[in-house]
């Protein structure tokens, strides 16, 4: 679906999770069992209707995040975390 990427990170954000609606990060529509079939179909939907995005919550699971390289990728998923950790610390929790 897209060539352009070639790096993939997946990882059990919480931060990410808590916050996604209020950092407006796309997010798959439904839960879905982990590793299963189903759950990739979720992701190929939502990238199928996000054309351009790189980073993306995997409803109740994690995140994902992708770059033409494993530093690009890797880069924007600690970002992302960065972004979502500061909104937790606004909210005076840790
Ligand atoms: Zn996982």
């Amino acid at each position: 679906m897209r060539p352009e990427i070639n790096a993939i990170f997946h990882a059990h954000d919480q931060s990410a999770l808590e916050f996604a609606d209020e950092l407006k990060i796309p997010c798959t529509e439904r839960e879905q069992l982990r590793g299963s079939y189903e759950l990739a179909k979720e992701a190929n939907k939502l990238l199928g209707l996000r054309k351009d995005i790189k980073y993306f919550v995997l409803r109740k699971h994690g995140v994902i995040s992708m770059g033409e390289t494993m530093e690009e990728a890797g880069r924007l998923a600690e970002y992302m975390n960065k972004m979502a950790r500061n909104k937790t610390q606004r909210r005076g929790r840790k």
